[in-house]
């Protein structure tokens, strides 16, 4: 079984949804699972609808969400009255909002769902209209089970088996009825259900964890997410003009990238089929021969020393200097207690007896966490500066590697200033000027990708 994810830019006009119609026909003898976001820019919309609700006037804008809807549904030649429906529920609560003035959490989900709930039917009558035998679901009715956390629901423990239940029995019932068509069900990415029947969030962008969540659960064999990119760089394609694809990539690699800015994917969402040895594909639905990127849970051996090269820039660097540190304990426990208290996340770090040096990428209450922290340090801040970061599971059993790295900066006059290797070993980040981390990915890329062959 194969589950397919099809993010909002792919169910975001009629083309992008016939793209998908021909990507799912191709793989119908995988029997294909699909996952659908709300068509792209809808969720925003509707939150901003939501918001405007409770003190404004907000006619135009849903004015706007329901011609975003009926012209893809015209153009693809379709006529859904349950589309219809789910427009007058979604004003109906929008009123609501304006007669109470009060915009809570739960209603916020409520209305953000519909917005999935609308992809969903529109996606399976496309598939109804080009012969596949389709039908609409939501992730609710088929067991995604929450907690009401509403707006980053987290699924109960119940969920999996739920959800394995459900579709294992729509799939026979309708196996059952047509004996030569599989049937395809659309299922609702981003939401679910908690346990009073209210519906929840998953998290912006949950349609991922949705998939993955579906994946595993029923033992998918594997989990394609569609979108908009052909996969992962080497490099942000914006920075490095001969960035390339990555073919296959270890979740661990791909976790280290994420957090530098390669948005493809969020490392969180993906875990639950990472967990159970899923591979999850990221393809392009505009350009579908492409073969996207692989990641897989495990990945010992890698052709490639370094794989990809990120950065990040405006991060703040913090120096704290103390002896007290020298020969105690307490005395990180001490620093990250100040950072905890203040939400303040923090990136890298780097110590030495007397001195550590860490950064972060919010200046949010900063300056409080200093007042606190110099009781017991003194602390010297930088702002302005980027961390770069090389990446590769193939670093690990490569000697030299960072010589090479830093007297290549050495070489170009690029001044390092913090370094650090995770513990995992597949990667090596270090800090340099703002305005010289271009520079380096460049050069790394150079180096270690394009010349590597
Ligand atoms: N529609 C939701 C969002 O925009 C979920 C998703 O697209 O994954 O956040
Ligand atoms: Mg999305």
């Amino acid at each position: 079984m194969l589950v397919m994810k099809f993010g909002g830019t792919s169910v975001g006009s009629a083309d992008a949804i016939r793209n998908l119609g021909k990507i799912v026909k191709k793989q119908l003898d995988k029997k294909p699972i699909v996952v659908a976001s709300a068509v792209s820019k809808v969720t925003d919309l509707l939150i901003e609808t939501s918001k405007l609700a409770a003190g404004d006037d907000y006619s135009q804008n849903l004015k706007k969400l329901k011609e975003k809807h009926q012209e893809i549904i015209k153009s693809l030649n379709l006529n859904i009255p349950e589309v219809n429906t789910l427009l007058a529920e979604l004003e109906h609560q929008l009123n609501m909002i304006k007669n109470s003035r009060q915009l809570t959490a739960e209603t916020l989900d409520l209305i953000q769902s519909c917005g999935e709930r609308i992809s969903v039917c529109i996606v399976a009558a496309h598939l109804q209209s080009i012969g596949i035998n389709s039908k609409p679901y939501n992730a609710y009715d088929i067991g995604m089970i929450t907690n009401s956390n509403f707006g980053e629901a987290e699924i109960t423990l119940a969920a999996p088996v739920e959800i394995n239940k459900k579709i294992t029995s729509i799939l026979k019932a309708n196996a059952k009825k047509e004996l030569h068509s599989a049937h395809v069900p659309v299922i609702t990415g981003f939401i679910g259900k908690d346990k009073n029947g209210k519906i929840t969030t998953l998290g912006r962008g949950g349609s991922d964890y949705s998939a993955a969540i579906i994946g595993a659960a029923i033992n998918a064999d594997e989990i394609q997410i569609w979108t908009d990119v052909s996969g992962v760089y080497s490099a942000d394609p914006r920075i490095v003009k001969n960035a390339r694809k990555i073919e296959k990539i270890s979740f661990a690699e791909c976790s280290e990238l994420a957090y530098f800015g390669a948005k493809v994917l969020h490392p969180k969402t993906i875990l639950p089929a990472m967990n159970k040895n899923i591979p999850v594909k990221v393809l392009n639905t505009f350009e579908p021969e492409n073969s996207g990127t692989i990641i897989l849970s495990e990945m010992k051996k890698s052709d490639e020393i370094v794989k990809a090269l990120t950065c990040k820039k405006n991060i703040t660097l913090i120096n704290i200097n103390s002896t007290r540190m020298l020969f105690a304990y307490g005395f990180l426990a001490r620093v990250f207690y100040v950072f905890d208290k203040y939400n303040i996340s923090v990136d890298m770090i780097s110590t030495s007896e007397v001195s550590m040096s860490l950064t972060i990428d919010k200046d949010m209450n900063l300056d409080k966490a200093v007042e606190e922290l110099n009781q017991i340090a003194t602390t010297n801040i930088v702002r302005n500066k980027a961390i770069v970061c090389v990446v590769g599971v193939g670093l690990k059993n490569e000697t030299g590697i960072a010589g090479k790295i830093f007297s290549l900066m050495g070489q170009h006059k690029i001044n390092v200033e913090m370094i650090s290797q995770g513990a995992s070993e597949i990667n090596i980040s270090f800090v340099v000027e703002n305005d010289e981390a271009e520079k380096a990915v460049k050069l790394l890329h150079r180096e270690f990708v394009e010349e590597y062959q």
